[in-house]
C-alpha cells in the first residue's frame, strides 16, 4: 500500500478536504485505484453526536456510519463507497485500546499513549486501507489519509508521531506527505506572505515529518518569486510547491492540480511509473459549464439557518448536481422556518414578511432533514404553502414527515396532529418513534445507512424517475416514522406512499398524484448524489420548478 498524507497548517478551513479528494482524483484519472481516511482528532467517537450547526453536516454511509462531512467528499469526487471505519477519531482509537486493556490483552503492561494508541493509530490506519471501496476486488493501490485540524494541535500529537512511525516502517517511497498551507496577502503593497507557511513547515519537522510537496493557499495565483522563497525556506523543490488560488468552483480544483504536474512529483515520490497524463476531460467539461450556467432557478430551503452552509452540504450538492444536468443556475433562498410562523408576524412583522415572500419567490420547495421541535409550525406552513399553490415540493426525512402532519391536519382534518417527537401527548400521532434502535441512548441508535424500498406502483413520478426499478437503496438517519396505523385513512384522501420497505409497514416515499410534484421521502437520497448522476428526487423538483419534469418523463419513457 502507497500512502500519501494531507497535513494542513496555518489555519482550519483551507480546504483540506477538497485538496485531499482532488489529489484522489488525479492519482485515479491516472489509472490507479484509491481509497481514502480521513482522521478527525476529536474525541466524539463520531460524528453522529455534533451539531450540524458547529461542525457542518453528519455525513451518512451506506453501512450506517455517521461520519465527517470530507467523506462526503471523497465519495464524490472519487465514486466510492466508504465505510465506517475509514473516519478514525481520537475517540474511537482510546476506545478500542480501553476495551483491549478491559479484556487484559495487555496484561501486566501499563497502557500508554505511545507505544499503544500510536500502534492503534497505525494497526487501524493498515487494516481500513486494505477494505475495497471502488466496487473491485482486492486493495486499491494508494490510499489518502487527510489529517483533520493543524499541525501543532494537542488534539493531533499522537497522530503525527503514528503517522510519522508509519513512514518509516513502510519506507519512503510508500509515503508522501503534502502539507496545504496559506498564504496571506498582507497590506496595501499586497506582498503575498511566506511566514505562516515556514513556520508550520518547521512545526511538522519538529515532530519528525518532512513535506514532500506544498499546496499553498492563495486568493491570487503565486508569484514565482514567491515559491522560490518557500522552497528554499521550507526545503521543497520549487516543482513540487503547488497553488491553489480561489476557483469560481471545487471542480476546477483537480484541474488546477493536474496543470501543475501534481500527479507527476506525487508518482514520483512513491516510485510509480505512470507516464500518462490523467484523463480529466469529464471533469473540465463539468467545471466550464458549471461557470457559463446563466438562466436561474431558485428554490427555497425551508430549515434552521445560520449563515453555515456546510449543515447541509450534500442536500446543496445534490441540489447542483441535478442543476447542472438541468442546465440551470441554482439559487438557494434560506428561509429560517420559525420566521414563518404567526408568532413571528407579532413579534417582528418585517422579518415574518421577509421569510413569506422569500417562499413564494421560489420555483420550488424543499424542506430537508432535521431534529428538535424549533420552527416545525414553520415548517408545515411552507408544506401546506407548496401543497394548496401547486409549487413543486421536496420534503427529506423531517420534511416528509412534516408533509405528512400537515395533510393530516389539513385534508384529514385531524386538529393537533403531530409527531410525538414534537408532541407526546398529541391526539393524533401520524409520525411515532418506531425503533430499530434504543430510545434512552442517543448515539448511534436511529434507523441508520441504507435500506430497501420497494415502489408500490410503477405509476408515480418517484418510480419513473428511478427508471423504472423495482426497489431502490438509499440512506437513512432517522427514529421516527408515518404511523403505519394512519397510511389507509391517509391514502384515502389522495396522500400515497409509493414507496415502503420490505415489511410493507414503514412508508419510505409518498407523493400527492394531484399535483405537480409533491414528494417526500424517509431516507436522505442526497447522500448518494455524484456530480454526473444526480440523486433522483432532487432532479425531479429541479425539472419540476423548471417546468422540464413531464418532457422529461416522456422522454425517459419512450426509452
Ligand atoms: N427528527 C426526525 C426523526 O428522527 C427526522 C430526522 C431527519 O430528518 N434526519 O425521525
Amino acid at each position: 500500500m502507497k500512502y500519501v498524507l494531507v497535513s494542513g497548517g496555518v489555519v482550519s478551513g483551507l480546504g483540506k478536504g477538497v485538496t485531499a479528494s482532488s489529489i484522489g482524483v488525479i492519482l485515479k484519472a491516472c489509472g490507479l485505484r484509491v481509497t481514502s481516511i480521513k482522521i478527525d482528532p476529536y474525541l466524539n467517537t463520531d460524528a453522529g453526536t455534533m451539531s450540524p450547526f458547529e461542525h457542518g453536516e453528519v455525513f451518512v454511509l451506506d453501512d450506517g456510519g455517521e461520519v465527517d462531512l470530507d467523506l462526503g467528499n471523497y465519495e464524490r469526487f472519487l465514486d466510492v463507497t466508504l465505510t465506517k471505519d475509514n473516519n478514525i477519531t481520537t475517540g474511537k482509537i482510546y476506545q478500542s485500546v480501553i476495551d483491549k486493556e478491559r479484556k487484559g490483552d495487555y496484561l501486566g503492561k501499563t497502557v500508554q499513549v505511545i507505544p499503544h494508541i500510536t500502534d492503534a493509530i497505525q494497526d487501524w490506519i493498515k487494516g481500513v486501507s486494505q477494505i475495497p471501496v471502488d466496487g473491485k476486488e482486492g486493495p486499491a493501490d494508494v490510499c489518502v489519509i487527510e489529517l483533520g485540524g493543524t499541525v501543532g494541535d494537542i488534539e493531533s500529537m499522537p497522530f503525527i508521531e503514528s503517522l510519522r512511525q508509519l513512514s518509516y516502517s513502510v519506507g519512503p517511497e510508500n509515503f508522501c506527505l503534502v502539507h496545504v498551507s496559506l498564504v496571506p496577502v498582507i497590506g496595501v503593497v499586497g506582498e503575498q506572505k511566506t511566514k505562516p507557511t515556514q513556520h508550520s513547515v518547521r512545526e511538522l519537522r519538529a515532530l519528525g515529518l518532512t513535506p514532500h510537496l506544498l499546496v499553498c493557499r492563495s486568493y491570487q495565483p503565486l508569484l514565482e518569486n514567491v515559491k522560490e522563497k518557500l522552497s528554499q525556506f521550507c526545503h521543497v523543490p520549487s516543482g513540487n510547491i503547488l497553488n491553489i488560488h480561489d476557483v469560481p468552483n471545487i471542480w476546477h480544483v483537480p484541474l488546477l492540480l493536474r496543470d501543475q504536474k501534481a500527479h507527476e512529483a506525487i508518482l514520483k515520490q512513491l516510485n510509480i511509473s505512470i507516464s500518462k497524463s490523467p484523463a480529466l476531460e469529464e471533469w473540465t467539461e463539468r467545471a466550464e459549464r458549471y461557470d457559463s450556467l446563466t438562466t436561474p432557478i431558485k428554490i427555497a430551503m425551508v430549515g434552521k439557518y445560520t449563515g453555515l452552509s456546510d449543515s447541509y452540504l450534500s442536500v446543496l450538492k445534490a441540489l447542483s448536481h441535478a442543476c447542472i444536468v438541468c442546465s440551470l443556475k441554482l439559487s438557494v433562498e434560506w428561509v429560517t422556518s420559525s420566521d414563518l410562523e404567526d408568532v413571528a408576524a407579532k413579534e417582528a412583522p418585517d422579518v415574518h414578511a421577509a421569510a413569506w415572500k422569500a417562499l413564494k419567490s421560489a420555483a420550488g420547495v424543499l424542506v430537508p432533514g432535521g431534529f428538535g421541535d424549533r420552527g416545525i409550525e414553520g415548517k408545515i406552513l411552507a408544506a401546506k404553502y407548496a401543497r394548496e399553490n401547486r409549487i413543486p415540493y421536496l420534503g427529506v426525512c423531517l420534511g416528509m414527515q412534516i408533509s405528512v402532519i400537515e395533510f393530516a391536519r389539513s385534508v384529514l382534518g385531524l386538529e393537533g396532529a403531530n409527531s410525538t417527537e414534537f408532541d407526546e401527548h398529541t391526539p393524533h400521532p401520524c409520525v411515532i418513534f418506531m425503533p430499530e434502535g434504543s430510545k434512552t441512548h442517543m448515539g448511534s441508535t436511529m434507523r441508520l445507512g441504507s435500506r430497501k424500498t420497494l415502489f408500490q406502483t410503477s405509476d408515480c413520478i418517484t418510480a419513473k424517475l428511478y427508471g423504472n426499478v423495482q426497489s431502490v437503496e438509499e440512506r437513512h438517519r432517522h427514529r421516527y416514522e408515518v404511523n403505519p396505523y394512519m397510511v389507509d385513512d391517509l391514502e384515502k384522501a389522495g396522500l400515497v406512499f409509493v414507496g415502503r420497505d420490505e415489511s410493507g409497514k414503514r412508508m419510505e416515499i409518498m407523493e400527492i398524484p394531484d399535483h405537480p410534484f409533491y414528494v417526500g421521502v424517509q431516507f436522505h437520497p442526497e447522500f448518494k448524489s455524484r456530480p454526473n448522476k444526480p440523486s433522483v428526487p432532487y432532479l425531479g423538483l429541479i425539472l419540476a420548478a423548471s417546468g422540464q419534469l413531464n418532457p422529461y418523463l416522456r422522454s425517459v419513457g419512450e426509452k
